[in-house]
This record gives C-alpha cells, structure tokens and sequence, in this order.
C-alpha cells in the first residue's frame, strides 16, 4: 500500500536535536543554534517561532528553509465531557484528513491521548478507527504536534503540566513504528515536552514484529497488549489480525519484551456481553499470562454503531476482576472517561466529532 505521509516533506518538527544540527551544519551554520531552534519549536506556544527572538544568523537560515516549518494541525472542532475533565479535539492536516486527540485531567495532571494514524488497518470489530478503515500514517511532525497542542491547552485550562502520554488514539502504533519512535524521541526529550519514556504508554492490537522491535529498544516505554480473548479463534473474530499473529506468538513477542525492558505489560480486555467476560474466559486468560508480570485492565464496551455487541454487566466485570485478583494476577477497571463526548476508548472517529 502506497505510504502518503513519504510524500509529506519533513518539517521541522519531525526533527530531534540531532537532525536539526546535522541539516544546520551541513549548510554551514553553527550546530549550537539547534538547541535554540529546538526549545523554540517546542515551547508553549507550537510553532509560533515569531514568539522567540532568534539570533541573526539563525532566523536567516530559518527564511531559507523550505515551506512548511511545521506540520499543519488546525483545530477543526472540540467537545469537552459533562464533568469537563475530559476534552477531544478534531484536528485537521495539511492533506485535509483529520484526526483525533484527547487529554484526559486528574488531580495535578494532565495525560494527552495521541493518533499515530488517519484510520487504521487491524479492522477490530468494536472499534470505530477499525470501522473507518487505514488512510496513511502520521509523520512523527504531526504526532509531535498533537503533544504540543494538547500542552499548550493544559497549561490554557487550568495549569497543569502534561505529565503522560497514552498512544491509544487513531490507528495502530506500532505498524508506523518509525514515525512514532521518532515522535516520542522528540517528546521524551528534555529541551522539549519532557516527557520521559516511563509516562508513556504504547497500545498495540498485537503487531507481534512491533513489540519484538519495541523490546531491543533503548528507551523503555510501556506496553499495552489489547489482548481481548484468551483463544485464537475467539481472538481472531475480533482482532482480525489475530489470523497472522497469533496469540502464541503474541505471547512469545510479550515473553521477549518483558525479558529485554524488566518492565510489566498492561493488558487491555474490552468486556462484551456473552463474549468474553465469562468466567472460564478469565481462566483461560490467568493461564494465558501465567509467568508474565502483566498487569489486566479491563474496559466495558464502549458501543459504537458499527458494531451490535453489548457492554458488560457491570456485576459481570467485578466478578471477572475478582477471578483474576483472586488467582494473582492484578487487574484493574478502566474509568469510563469522556463517554459523553465519544471520546472513550474505540470512539475516535471523525465522523463522531462536529
Ligand atoms: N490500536 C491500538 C491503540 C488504539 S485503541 C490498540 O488497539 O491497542 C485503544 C484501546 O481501546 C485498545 O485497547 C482497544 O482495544 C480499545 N477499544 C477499541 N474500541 C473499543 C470499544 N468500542 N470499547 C472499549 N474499548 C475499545
Ligand atoms: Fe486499530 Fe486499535 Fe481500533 Fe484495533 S482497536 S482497529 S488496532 S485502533
């Protein structure tokens, strides 16, 4: 399939420090000025560069660089949950296609939740990216730039620093691997957003090649495994992409992961009636990760009309959360969060957001 985000130039923002220097020196200006250029680019106020004064020679080769400095993110539409602790933005790119961001508020901080893709190729069955089908990829620019928008409305609405970031927007992560490696550099570093690989969290559908290039890794970011059933054929009707990954070998890329990063896996279980949220499902699903340091969050369906599966009952979540507990395995019950707003998880879509 054709990658449209290759014929994107790649702007400034797409750029670590390292690159800046290397363009910089390679023109024949001093590669100190990239630091400059780089804490200008990722300040508060996303690429507004007229905000900073600039040295001489730099805002001079500043004018030289090809148009766009910076990737196009314009604000086409927000929502902001009842309680007003969560808001969704829709952005629109460069291209027209648009995307989704949310930042979720708790106590003294702020968590951006980021797209890595305009749609998405694994087609889960209850999720509304999967419903919409794969654009293109992000360049890691406009992933970056999302961060920076969400900063820059935390430190708008209320004050609070962007602590974390959780990549379980639009699309699946780890099949853009290069741009989003690239993205989280550019956020984890501390000239820029500051945001160190242990406040960041990559959500996969289980591209098992992925999570095998995620364990070799230098920078250890934590992994979420959205597993969903316990059974290649359960699994395989609906993460579709369960037929050319499947859970052995998902298992054995997690196996890795965990041997290489020392880090615990968070494993996402959406609740759907009748579907998975018995309880011989939370058997299978104890056996499954035996041996793993996995930690089990479970998410009630949230429903999205492309697909006729029920939520949970919720006395049926606490007694699947209580069979894990009571074999060991930690395990958690997501806050049902901006479901007002379509903004909960597997409700991202453009179409949802006006
Ligand atoms: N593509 C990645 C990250 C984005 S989806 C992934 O699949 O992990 C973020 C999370 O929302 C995943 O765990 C996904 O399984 C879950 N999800 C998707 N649709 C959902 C829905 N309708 N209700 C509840 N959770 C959903
Ligand atoms: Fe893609 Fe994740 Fe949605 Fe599956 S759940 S279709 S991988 S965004």
């Amino acid at each position: 399939m054709m990658d449209h985000s290759r014929l994107i130039p790649p702007t400034l923002d797409s750029m670590t420090v390292a690159d800046i220097a290397a363009r910089m020196t390679a023109d024949g200006l001093a590669a100190a000025h990239a630091v400059t250029l780089f804490r200008a680019l990722h300040s508060d106020l996303p690429g507004d560069l007229s905000a900073t004064p600039l040295p001489p020679p730099l805002a001079r080769w500043l004018a030289a660089q090809p148009a766009p400095l910076v990737s196009h993110v314009e604000q086409a539409g927000a929502t902001s949950s009842d309680d007003g602790r969560t808001m969704k933005w829709l952005l629109r790119l460069a291209d027209e296609q648009r995307i989704e961001t949310v930042m979720m508020g708790y106590p003294g901080r702020r968590t951006a939740c980021l797209s890595t893709q305009v749609g998405c190729a694994m087609g889960c069955v209850f999720c509304a990216t999967g419903q919409m089908g794969f654009v293109r990829n992000l360049t890691p620019g406009e992933i970056v730039a999302q961060a920076l928008f969400v900063a820059c409305r935390a430190r708008e609405t209320g004050g609070d620093r962007l602590r974390n970031l959780v990549l379980m927007g639009m699309g699946e992560p780890l099949a853009n691997f290069d741009a989003v490696m690239q993205a989280l550099a550019i956020i984890a570093d501390p000239r820029g957003l500051n945001i160190g690989p242990s406040r960041i969290s990559i959500s996969t559908a289980g591209h098992v090649p992925g999570i095998r290039r995620l364990a070799c890794q230098p920078r250890r970011y934590r992994l979420v495994v959205s597993l969903h059933a316990a059974t290649d054929e359960e699994r395989t009707a609906l993460v579709p992409i369960n037929r050319r990954w499947p859970i052995a070998d998902l298992m054995d890329a997690c196996r890795e992961y965990a041997a290489r990063q020392q880090r615990r896996i968070l494993v996402a279980w959406t609740l759907i009636a009748g579907q998975n949220d018995r309880a011989e499902d939370a058997r299978r699903l104890v056996s499954l990760v035996r041996g793993l340091d996995v930690q089990v969050n479970l998410i009630p369906l949230n429903l999205t009309d492309g697909y006729a599966g029920a939520t949970a009952a919720a006395a049926d979540v606490t007694a699947f959360q209580r069979l894990l507990l009571d074999a060991g395995v930690p395990a958690t019950i997501r806050q049902r969060r901006g479901i007002d707003v379509a903004a909960g998880c597997g409700q991202l879509a453009v179409s949802d957001c006006t």
